[in-house]
């Protein structure tokens, strides 16, 4: 994360039909960069974040909303637009139905999901969508001249989507793919809630990895990448973090230690950052490591309850 972000809220930018509506300290976490896709016929926004509130009656009117997936900075802005129809990926719709269900996709337990209830509703602004409509890897809307498909990358949650725009401009296509939270950050992939999952995120990496287009647009602070050399350059960063983080398990594990000393290490988070419910991301991320570990035979299991390197 050590890349300057601006203080405030950067000047919107324009890439074709698609207008990127950046947050403050250009999306940083809690805030975050809605789309605003228009087409001939209809436009849509894509993951209403909190900045959007800021706008007050300058932000956009749209015909839809439609999500990248069910996560709290996602959703800030869906309040704003309680007549709209929105759209999620079927994995991803149970969080709209109810709070208790938006809970179940974190599950962090105990006071810190009591205290995440409240944060829930009073800093994301959380409103129950029980009318949300589903869509599918490979459905598209048709917005009139620019089309949106939706390319479902599950691992950060089970129904996280990238969602693809494309256009044509002087007969020429162009395309911009929206990456959601693979957000190409040094922090790397986040996998630590009930709704993660480290192996498909592997394989949603791979996924991405493949496509070609003209811009690489994320929610948060890395903003939108132009051509395709940045966006791998980012990418190979990004999802280093999860052999980073597994080489300094092995290391850790060279001396046997159970999970709440590996979580007490810290291998998500550094030690110092002030995150509420870090020790469950810690435990639930690194439990997805020695599991595989242990049966790739890299790591044993000792006394029942503590792993050492075989
Ligand atoms: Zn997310």
């Amino acid at each position: 994360m050590s890349r300057p972000v601006p203080e405030e809220r950067p000047a919107d930018q324009t890439y074709g039909p698609v207008q990127v509506l950046f947050g403050e300290a250009g999306g940083r976490y809690p805030d975050g960069n809605t789309l605003w896709v228009a087409g001939d016929r209809e436009s849509l926004l894509i993951d209403p974040s909190l900045g959007l509130i800021a706008r007050g009656a300058g932000r956009p009117q749209v015909d839809r909303v439609v999500l990248s997936h069910c996560h709290e900075d996602h959703i800030a802005g869906c309040h704003l637009y309680p007549d709209v129809p929105l759209h999620v990926h079927e994995a991803d719709r149970h969080g709209l139905s109810s709070l208790d269900a938006m809970l179940e996709i974190y599950s962090y337990g105990g006071a810190i999901e009591e205290a995440f209830r409240t944060v829930l509703v009073e800093r994301f602004h959380y409103v129950a969508r029980p009318d949300a409509q589903t869509f599918r890897d490979g459905s598209v809307f048709d917005l009139g001249g620019v089309t949106l498909r939706a390319i479902h990358t599950p691992g950060h949650t089970r129904g996280h989507c990238c969602l693809q725009i494309e256009w044509r401009e002087s007969g020429a296509p162009r395309r911009l793919v929206y990456l959601g939270d693979i957000d190409l950050t040094r922090f790397g992939p986040y996998y630590g809630d009930a709704w993660s999952d480290l192996e498909d995120f592997e394989r949603s990496l791979s996924l991405v990895r493949e496509i070609e287009a003209d811009w690489y647009a994320t929610f948060h602070h890395i903003g939108v990448l132009e051509e395709r050399e940045a966006f791998i350059t980012r990418l190979d960063i990004f999802e280093g973090a999860i052999a980073r983080r597994e080489r300094a398990l092995l290391e850790f594990l060279y001396e046997p230690h159970d999970l709440h000393e590996v979580v007490a290490h810290r291998f998500v988070y550094r030690p110092k950052d002030p995150v509420a419910f870090a020790d469950a991301v810690e435990r639930r991320s690194m439990s997805m490591h020695i599991e595989r570990l242990l049966g790739r035979g890299t790591l044993r299991a000792v006394d029942g309850h503590r792993f050492v390197v075989a």
